[in-house]
């Protein structure tokens, strides 16, 4: 993990970058200390650039494009792990998630394309059947990425527990689900 720019620098907070992530979701990341609370409980900073917190800091100092860039918006999977241990209740997933949708309008270089990709086959199939059709996101995933037997053995182990169902089932009210999704951008 690369943590290569220190947490007290003498510099003004830039408030722009605060107010703007503010105004997508409610998150102030002014209220954050740095005591790190988050980032010892969060599970995936193994596979961070820069610990949640960081990223928060990036954004408190007005260089937004570095936190825009980074992977741990990315590999960030809103568990809340984080929040729940914040002494200022920040509501860190949220704001990830801003930033995430941020980068996407920004169209810049995305840091972890493949966890992209497979956000984008899990609410594809969402949007089809009103619910997740793991086999199908596998499989359009694998194909989308080239990886196609990274995980087969997995996979195998999978099937032959019954943990995958080989076709699709519907919700009752898909046509509902499907309907948020031509009213909203898609990611
Ligand atoms: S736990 Fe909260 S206050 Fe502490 S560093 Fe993380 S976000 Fe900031
Ligand atoms: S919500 Fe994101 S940042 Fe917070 S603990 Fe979970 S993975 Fe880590």
């Amino acid at each position: 993990m690369s943590q290569d720019y220190p947490l007290r620098q003498d510099r003004n907070l830039n408030g722009n970058s605060s107010r703007r992530l503010s105004a997508r979701c409610g998150v102030n990341v002014n209220l954050c200390l740095h005591c790190q609370s988050c980032a010892s409980g969060c599970p995936f900073t193994g596979a961070m650039d820069l610990l949640p917190n960081r990223v928060l800091r990036l954004v408190q100092l007005g260089l937004e494009d570095q936190a825009l860039t980074c992977s741990t918006i990315w590999v960030c999977v809103s568990c809340n792990t984080c929040s729940i241990q914040c002494p200022m209740a920040i509501d860190i997933p949220a704001a990830m998630d801003a930033l995430r949708h941020a980068a996407l309008e920004k169209g810049g270089v995305v840091a972890e394309p493949d966890i992209l990709a497979f956000h984008r086959e899990v609410l594809r199939t969402i949007e089809k059947y009103g619910r997740t059709h793991k086999v199908e996101i596998m499989l359009r995933f694998k194909l989308k990425t080239r990886s196609y037997f990274s995980d087969l053995q997995k996979g195998l182990q999978m099937l032959a527990k019954r943990k995958l169902d080989l076709a699709p089932s519907r919700v009752n009210g898909a046509e509902e689900i499907a309907a948020i999704f031509s009213n909203d951008s898609k990611i």
